[in-house]
């Protein structure tokens, strides 16, 4: 089950259903074409992250016949475990969210961010070209499900996920107004992620974490973009 078509959340996917021969990989419609045919999408995140694409390495596309479709509402019953699909646009136009509903566990993809477990601190996970409203929409709709526990991809389980989902709005509203105002006073790079760790507490709790990562670290000026209202 695929979140969305971003090469971090399925590029291994290809190798893997070699070694599954009766799997079927899901995802949403607009992301089907990237999975079969990902030559543009591996273009798209070699421009965007450079030398880091290859650590993820180039994705195997899919046999379309081995794709299935994560349309919004669909219940899937795998034996006693039953996983909703929550369309969750806004991190991406191809998203979607996975819930368990006898466990109450919730699979955001990257529509609740990144959690840094060790530090209990969420960090965006807004490369462009995100759509804040739909994200903050998608974020609405995961928390009326009442999730127990939330599984982050970027890292890990956590329990109390409603208020970790309300964080994450919290959080997108600081960044969305601090760089948008910094950015009409002609503020530099430097003074955003001052302003950033002066407002946002949990950004200031992981900001070394986050500047030492050899992924995020690299990525925070394109999280830091992907805020920008033209
Ligand atoms: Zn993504």
């Amino acid at each position: 089950m695929v979140t969305h078509a971003h090469i971090d959340h399925w590029g291994g996917a290809g190798a893997l259903l070699e070694k599954l021969p009766n799997a079927k990989l899901m995802v949403h419609p607009r992301g089907l074409p990237h999975l079969a045919n990902p030559e543009r999408l591996w273009k798209q995140s070699k421009d965007v992250l450079g030398e880091i694409a290859d650590l993820f390495g180039e994705p195997q596309p899919i046999p379309v016949g081995r794709l299935t479709l994560a349309l919004d509402g669909l219940v899937v019953d795998l034996g006693g475990v039953e996983v909703q699909v929550v369309e969750t646009l806004g991190h991406s136009p191809h998203h979607v969210s996975y819930f368990e509903r006898n466990s109450r566990s919730l699979f955001p993809g990257e529509t609740a961010g990144m959690y840094i477990e060790g530090l209990d601190a969420i960090v965006p996970a807004t490369p462009p070209v995100i759509v804040l409203d739909k994200l903050f929409n998608s974020i609405e709709r995961l928390i009326t499900l009442k999730p127990e526990k939330i599984h982050y991809t970027h890292y890990g389980p956590a329990d109390n996920a409603v208020e970790k989902l309300r964080a994450y709005d919290k959080q997108l509203r600081i960044w969305s107004e601090t760089i948008n105002e910094s950015l009409r006073n002609n503020e530099t790079l430097a003074d955003i992620i001052e302003r950033l760790r002066e407002r946002d507490p949990y950004f200031n709790k992981a900001y070394y974490y986050v500047i030492a990562h050899p992924i995020i670290g690299h990525a925070l000026n394109s999280i830091i973009q992907g805020f920008i209202v033209e």
